[in-house]
């Protein structure tokens, strides 16, 4: 039984909900122990975090802890237990600046170590060029940064890289501070969030340190700021940052900025600040497809040195699709999972863990509006037409799978679907509901479509 394995998996969902200072602070240097009557006795450094973790995080230990050994583990315990490295630490609160190295914790499961020798550079080695995977989804992106950090400053400036959550945002960034550092000595890089900067510029405003402040951040060859995003509506921000942006971008220092959307998305940023996003080169990175899955899939392996065979591999890779974030995850709760059975992984175990990362639809935030325009956009018909009364099969049947998709999708009753689509009699929209269902039975092209229809609703793009 591997205690570690499963501490690390659990820790890496823990991780997913808390922030990186939060969970640095209460997680550093915490292993579990023991195991009895599955229970988990954890050990932690100190009371107070023993306190903080009974009272605060309990639940989600508890409940990562069930999720990762498939409820083989079900209670938690804390105790403080004085390891060599921290009997002399004195118990009192843990602060992130002065705690010990972490070995609970070790480097691949840990943030970015906010309090080492890394604190003026911000960079995790985990996150490195070489083991970034390349597929379509991410060439571009992946390209400019690696541009961006062999001539920093000369190619692209700012180089902006936007997309969901879990895509490799933060890997990119991280990976041009590393090849910088390691290429240019001289060189000086700074990666920051965007929370950071924004809390760093309140108490350097506050304390009266605004020098000092700008000293760091304009003082350095590269900036990376992660997930900009967050200075939407901070105007004080917004303004800081516009000077900052503009001494490096005229001393041709180089800027990387990323985010879960484009600029122009971003709500309430500054014009001003918008037009100087858009200057250099804005990609994107996009869910990864099926074969790149594969090639991230045989990397993590590799980096683990757990191999699986092709057929497990094309089993989570088939499952997991959201993210690579969420395809890590399953990788690390099927590892956890039969090393601490000790068991050999096989299809049928690996598909029961992989329940819980099958997509559920999340059928509430569906508007009818919403469907109808997307049915509209997947026909290449008007809206006027679809909702109109021409019995022209190119409408007729549009307007039946629109109904059918409010009814399943969306779940409206029939008198509703009918007043939606065109002011309808409820029969009408019965009848089409009950031939769509009907034709789904044999109808190939049509199930396609609807695997396509919804796919389009189902994804956050508009
Ligand atoms: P984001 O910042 O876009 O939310 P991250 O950069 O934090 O995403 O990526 C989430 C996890 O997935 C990280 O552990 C990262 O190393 C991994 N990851 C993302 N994209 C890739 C990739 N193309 N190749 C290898 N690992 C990746
Ligand atoms: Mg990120």
């Amino acid at each position: 039984m591997d205690l570690h394995a499963i501490w690390l998996s659990a820790l890496g969902e823990l991780e997913l909900t808390l922030s990186k200072a939060n969970f640095t602070t209460w997680f550093r240097n915490t292993a579990i122990s023991s195991l009895e009557n599955g229970r988990a006795i954890i050990s932690v450094p100190n009371t107070f975090t023993k306190a903080w973790l009974e009272k605060k995080y309990h639940e989600s230990i508890v409940k990562a802890l069930k999720h990762v050994t498939s409820n083989a583990i079900r209670e938690a315990t804390y105790r403080v237990e004085m390891r060599p490295a921290v009997a002399t630490e004195p118990i009192a609160e843990p602060q992130s600046s002065e705690a010990p190295p972490s070995f609970g914790i070790p480097e691949s499961a840990a943030p970015v170590n906010e309090s080492n020798q890394n604190d003026d550079v911000g960079l995790n080695p985990k996150y490195q060029f070489d083991s970034f995977i390349v597929g379509k989804g991410n060439e571009l992106a992946h390209a400019a940064s690696l541009a961006a950090s062999t001539n920093p400053g000369a190619a692209y400036n700012p180089l902006f890289i936007y997309g969901s959550a879990g895509l490799g945002k933060t890997h990119l960034l991280q990976a041009i501070g590393h090849h910088v550092v390691k290429t240019k000595t001289e060189a000086v890089v700074r990666y920051v969030t965007c929370e950071r900067f924004t809390n760093e510029f309140i108490q350097a405003v506050r304390g009266g340190r605004i020098n000092e402040f700008k000293d760091r951040y304009r003082n350095v060859d590269v900036l990376l700021v992660d997930d900009i995003q967050f200075i939407s509506g901070k105007q004080g921000t917004q303004e800081e940052f516009f000077h900052t942006f503009n001494a490096l971008h005229q001393l041709n220092k180089q800027i990387v900025l990323s985010s879960d959307r484009s600029p122009k998305d971003i709500q309430s940023l500054e014009s001003r600040l918008l037009s100087r996003f858009e200057w250099g080169m804005i990609t994107d990175v996009s869910t990864p497809d099926f074969e790149t899955r594969i090639a991230i899939l045989e990397s993590k392996c590799g980096q683990k040195n757990y191999p699986l065979n092709p057929e497990i591999l094309r089993l989570i890779a088939g499952t997991v699709k959201s993210n690579v974030r969420e395809l890590e995850g399953g990788l690390n709760k099927i590892i956890a999972y039969h090393q601490f059975k000790n068991i050999q992984p096989t299809m049928e175990t690996v598909q029961t863990l992989l329940q819980s990362f099958v997509p559920t639809v999340p059928k509430r935030n569906i508007t009818p509006r919403r469907l109808l325009e997307i049915i509209v956009q997947y026909y290449d018909i008007q809206m006027d037409d679809l909702l109109g009364k021409s019995r022209e099969k190119r409408l007729a049947f549009p307007r039946q799978i629109a109904m059918y998709l409010l009814r399943e999708d969306a779940k409206c009753s029939y008198p509703a679907i009918g007043a939606h689509v065109g002011d309808r009699d409820h029969t009408t929209a019965m009848h089409a509901c009950n031939k769509i269902t009907d034709l789904l039975k044999t109808d190939e092209q049509l199930k396609q479509d609807l695997v396509l229809l919804r796919e389009k609703v189902y994804s956050d793009k508009v």
